[in-house]
């Protein structure tokens, strides 16, 4: 009898235990904000928000990975009959960069919970739609969960070589493998056999390219280095908008480093880190979508990709403002039609008086 009644209370205990340790030891099938989530647990977590929140969130399959992983979407923004602008946010094209894909997961958790109370996110998700989409490179995921944590690329195969995968980030449309990538397979920055050979890159290039009329701005989360980088990274030439760019990515880091201190630099691809061609911030920006900025998280190396699950609250809260910062000033764009007198590059610095006293605000 005694013998029956420890079992059970073993079991009891452990799932007790699994519950309270976020950061700590839990079943992989359990969802947190706060962890390294395996993919079939995101997916799970994916169709459950899509389900329980129907007035503000829908998903959509843009197409199967490489190894037949659905690459599911959601779309954020209170429904409206009309098309509305929008903000295309990734995560997770590098498979290592794990704190990547917490990030969007935190992203949709804060929109959901903070819309109708944070002026800000309700005016976002009012005027505007946010896709997310949070693990693009999902089979390249995976298998730094199962395998290798240090895998970079998807998972595809070459026909002629033993070496798998591409580097998505450099299999962009963009300057494709002129400079700072690859064309042997197994390079970690293997350009792929043509742009677009890797097939997650095509359904996003695809996805983006049919929407290419409603969408203003694209973000994609990377990590690590901090660093906020828009184009170009392909050349050392300046984008068209570069001042307005840089007066947003600079609004941004400054946002971002108010809560902890984190300190981010702001600039160019090119002349802030390496020459790098085929990056999906160059494509989208040369496709016609203006705010389109890469984001490297935290740290600067210590722990470089393994950053602890204790440090994804305070990245992905100190992240969340920066985010919100950038679509601050692409709300107000919309709002600022062919006629408007407003110089964009100098209006960000009033967006900023404006961030810090809603920052301080809310204390
Ligand atoms: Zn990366």
């Amino acid at each position: 009898m005694q013998h029956i009644s420890l079992r059970i209370l073993i079991e009891d205990v452990q799932v007790a235990i699994n519950r309270q340790a976020d950061n700590g030891i839990s079943p992989k099938e359990l969802h947190s904000y706060t962890k390294y989530n395996t993919w079939d647990t995101i997916l799970s977590w994916i169709n459950s928000i899509a389900s329980s929140n129907p007035s503000l969130v829908s998903k959509q399959v843009i197409g199967n990975t490489f190894e037949g992983r659905p690459m599911t979407l959601l779309k954020l923004g209170k429904s409206s009959g009309t098309t509305k602008p929008s903000i295309f946010l990734d995560c997770g094209i590098h498979a290592r960069e794990w704190i990547s894909p917490a990030f969007c997961q935190w992203f949709v958790k804060e929109a959901l919970e903070t819309y109708g109370s944070d002026s800000q996110m309700t005016s976002l998700l009012d005027q505007m739609d946010v896709y997310v989409l949070p693990v693009i490179n999902i089979d390249g995921y995976e298998y730094s969960h199962t395998t290798n944590r240090m895998w970079r690329k998807t998972r595809s195969k070459l026909s002629g070589s033993s070496c798998l995968g591409a580097d998505p980030n450099r299999n962009f449309d963009a300057g494709w493998c002129t400079v700072g990538a690859s064309s042997n397979p197994c390079s970690e920055t293997f350009c792929g056999s043509t742009p677009e050979s890797e097939i997650e890159v095509k359904h996003v290039a695809d996805f983006i390219r049919k929407n290419k009329s409603s969408i203003k701005a694209y973000l994609t989360i990377h990590s690590y280095s901090q660093l906020l980088l828009f184009p170009y990274s392909y050349s050392y030439n300046l984008a068209a908008d570069h001042s307005e760019l840089m007066s947003v990515a600079q609004g941004a880091s400054a946002a971002l480093t108010s809560l902890y201190g984190t300190r981010y630099t702001s600039g160019p691809g090119a002349s802030t880190i390496y020459l790098a061609a085929g990056g999906s911030d160059d494509w989208a920006y040369d496709l016609g979508v203006k705010y389109s900025y890469t984001f490297e998280l935290r740290d600067t190396g210590y722990h470089g990709f393994l950053l602890p699950e204790s440090q994804i609250k305070p990245t992905c809260e100190e992240t969340m403002l920066a985010v919100k910062y950038i679509a601050a000033h692409v709300v107000f764009s919309q709002q600022c039609f062919s006629g408007c007198l407003i110089d964009l590059a100098q209006y960000s610095h009033l967006i900023t008086s404006y961030f810090f006293d809603t920052v301080q605000d809310k204390g």
